[in-house]
């Protein structure tokens, strides 16, 4: 994939990037490495210092940045302003937490003195995507640099400048050189630098191929991992529920960043007798976005991030029409439209077990099942290779044990939108990952837990 900022809502190439040579990235690898031997050493309130000043800059620039994140991958500018703020948010959550998150555990045991100690492990990579380009690199950065780590970003091809411009706002934070560094660089160049012995850990947010490759090459070298892959979230809605409320939650819980989130409310699950109730209003809502120019105040949808994204799409909803799907509204790319525009689309009448009712759609299309009771619910549910998150409506408190605990998900929240917060864990099982970004066990992930035993 060329390394270019491409105007999804125009499809302009802006800017070309050439890739970094072998060469160069051998030397960022030993800039990394020097880095670290010094800043390891540096205390919690020097790093908090950088990463409180880190978020004073995202914040001060922020329209900037937003417009960035817009240009190269059409999210609403709205929504990339959020992004830029939670990004802060983020930075000052780890400045503020990671001393505690990291101090000295005391263990009694036969030992005068035993304890567990958290070190830092040295250079992690973290390969991310395009669809949250500031908040994905901002949630590894915050916890990896606070724990003393230094990191190398290789983001996603179609986003350099968003690579730069948080490289840059790291520096600016007075980061000593090396502690952070973006590689413009080509997916096929990630297997080597994890083979390189100064690397010591890796993580990524996308698809399953690039983390199986990524897995794949990292066990080849036994280095740990940390995977946050799609989904294929459950929406689910019981008869108790507030229909209109879910109705507009499940509205942007599919919508958000125009349908390309990992967590986006992919498959609606929903109860008989309230079932027309929940369509037509989904229906309403859905028929009430503005699609358009991502920069523009009051659009609510924007392009797909790439052609591709567009294309497959579009193939998914396809092979679901001649599977039976019918459709309620979309179901084609809007082609009078420049750019990479797909309307939002509801999606009926899927059977439960076909090969679409499993895949993830990433993009604004919605699926809607029909069920009889919480068992068929849950069964629908739990039919996907994937556990991201799940978000599940009813106001019967039994119901809602039932489905916090048969659920397979790495997070299911009851009576709202499934949503990253730095202070909860988030990730997934199956084939939606593993390990935890965020909070406490978020920073736990790239250090090396050290038990100390003292006569
Ligand atoms: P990819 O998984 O291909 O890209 C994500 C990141 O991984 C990019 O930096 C990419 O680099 C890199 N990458 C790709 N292949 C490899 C590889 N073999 N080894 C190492 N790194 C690799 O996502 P796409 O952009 O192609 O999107 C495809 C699908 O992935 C989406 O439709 C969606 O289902 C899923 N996805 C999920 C996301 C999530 O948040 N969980 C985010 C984005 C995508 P490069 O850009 O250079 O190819």
């Amino acid at each position: 994939m060329a390394i270019a900022t491409i105007n999804p809502a125009t499809g302009e190439t802006l800017r070309s990037f050439e890739s970094l040579s072998d060469a160069d990235v051998k030397n960022a690898i030993s800039l990394a490495d020097k880095a670290f031997e010094d800043y390891r050493k540096t205390s919690f309130e020097q790093r908090a210092e950088w990463m409180h000043k880190a978020a004073d800059i995202l914040e001060a620039d922020k329209a900037n940045f937003a417009e960035l994140m817009t240009l190269e991958m059409g999210k609403p500018f709205k929504s990339a302003m959020a992004e830029v703020g939670k990004c802060a948010v983020v930075c000052r959550y780890y400045a503020d937490n990671a001393a505690k998150f990291l101090a000295d555990v005391l263990v009694e045991t036969d030992a005068s003195k035993s304890f567990v100690k958290y070190q830092p492990l040295g250079i992690i990579l973290a390969v991310m995507p395009w669809n949250f380009p500031f908040w994905q690199v901002f949630r590894f950065v915050a916890p990896a640099l606070m724990a003393g780590n230094v990191g190398l970003l290789k983001h996603a091809s179609n986003v350099p400048q968003c690579a730069l411009a948080i490289e840059k706002i790291i520096q600016t934070a007075g980061f000593p050189q090396g502690v952070f560094q973006s590689l413009l660089i080509g997916s096929d160049k990630v297997a080597n630098i994890i083979s390189d012995d100064r690397v010591k850990a890796a993580t990524l947010t996308g698809s399953e191929g690039a983390g199986a490759s990524l897995a794949a090459a990292a066990g080849k070298h036994l280095k740990k991992t940390v995977l946050e892959l799609g989904g294929s979230d459950p929406f689910i809605v019981l008869a108790s529920a507030d229909i209109e409320a879910a109705a507009v939650t499940g509205t942007t819980a599919r919508m958000l960043n125009n349908g390309q989130s990992c967590i986006a409310a992919k498959r609606f699950i929903v109860e008989e007798p309230v079932a027309d109730k929940f369509e037509k209003l989904l229906l309403e809502q859905f028929q009430a976005l503005r699609i358009g120019d991502p920069m523009q105040e009051d659009t609510n949808i924007g392009p797909l991030a790439t052609h591709d994204i567009l294309k497959e799409l579009d193939q998914q909803v396809q092979k679901s029409i001649s599977g039976g799907a019918k459709v309620l509204m979309g179901g084609k790319p809007l082609l009078n439209m420049k750019g990479n525009y797909y309307p939002p689309t509801i999606l009926t009448d899927i059977s439960p077990d076909s090969a679409t009712a499993k895949e993830e759609f990433f993009g604004p299309v919605a699926m809607l099942f029909r069920v009889k009771n919480i068992d068929e619910a849950i069964k629908i549910a739990n039919n996907t290779p994937f556990g991201l998150g799940a978000s599940a409506w009813t106001t019967d408190t039994t119901q809602q044990q039932r489905l916090i605990s048969e659920i397979e998900a790495g997070a299911v929240f009851i009576n709202g939108l499934v949503k990253s917060d730095p202070r909860l864990p988030f990730g997934g099982i199956k084939l939606s990952g593993y390990g935890r970004e965020l909070s406490i066990q978020g920073i736990h992930e790239f250090v090396n837990v050290k038990t100390v035993w003292m006569k």
